[in-house]
């Protein structure tokens, strides 16, 4: 018989580029799921919510269920959850859809930043002195730091513009000292979490594939679990050729991936 694969494909660059479908991505999605094999999305992006990318991915033409993307918001806050007690309480920089995960896990969040246990650096495009200030208060009152995602910029129509490591950045500019827990890809803790809760699987049966060596590749090797990176996105021959994160596989793009 048969033994089930797990896959956990990233999206921008790996599913779609901006709205457009990657070509034969949802005939090879479709492929997996009927022979039986589990799939799963996974997105450090932390200024959508988990909805957003199911109506988006149904829209593009694959068919997804909400237990089927996670994203960095969704791990902080089941970090969160896990970790805090009954007293504790999160200071939160980020937009809505992070508030909004925090909610969905009763996170309570501090009527005063310097009171907060927690403090949690998310994607802000409102970030101002202010929000750092609160933050570097928290921390200086001995809050634990943690982050959603540690990319530093994100892809857009025309370049690029800061991501959450631009947040991240600020804060340890302040107090010179790294933030405790970045819970997106590459961190273990999304690995872990995403085996155990949503797979369901071993490391070794299970793919990664994804268009970016410092975070999907470089979290599949450090897992145990097959990496597989497409050719589609991000990276290019050139910048494989001196990587230090080292795929198992290379796909052009992952229309070709029910063939592993
Ligand atoms: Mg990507």
């Amino acid at each position: 018989m048969r033994v089930l694969k797990g896959f956990i494909f990233d999206l921008d660059g790996t599913i779609y580029l901006d709205d457009h479908m990657i070509d034969g991505a949802s005939e090879a999605i479709k492929t997996l799921k009927e022979r039986g094999d589990k799939v799963v999305f996974l997105t450090n992006k932390s200024i959508a919510n988990r909805k957003e990318y199911v109506e988006k991915l149904n829209r593009l033409g694959i068919e997804v269920e909400l237990s089927e993307v996670i994203n960095s918001n969704y791990i902080t806050a089941h970090y969160l959850k896990t970790v805090m007690n009954q007293d504790d309480s999160v200071y939160a920089i980020g937009e809505s859809p992070l508030f909004e995960e925090l909610a969905n896990e009763n996170i309570k969040l501090a009527d005063n930043p310097a009171s907060a246990s927690h403090v949690v650096l998310g994607w802000d495009r409102q970030f101002s002195y202010d929000k750092l200030n609160n933050a570097f208060q928290a921390w200086r009152n001995g809050a634990e730091i943690l982050a959603t995602n540690p990319d530093r910029t994100c892809p857009v129509q025309d370049g690029e513009i800061p991501d959450c490591g631009a947040m991240i950045g600020a804060l340890e500019g302040a107090t010179g000292q790294p933030v405790k827990l970045i819970a997106g890809k590459p961190s273990s803790f999304m690995s872990e979490y995403v085996l155990k809760n949503v797979l369901k699987m071993k490391a070794d049966q299970c793919y990664m594939v994804g268009d970016r060596l410092e975070t999907d590749i470089r979290m599949a090797n450090e897992a145990g679990i097959h990496s597989v990176l497409v050719m589609t996105g991000i990276t290019t021959s050139a910048m494989l050729e001196t990587a230090t994160d080292r795929p198992e596989f290379i796909l052009e793009s992952v229309k070709d991936i029910a063939t592993l």
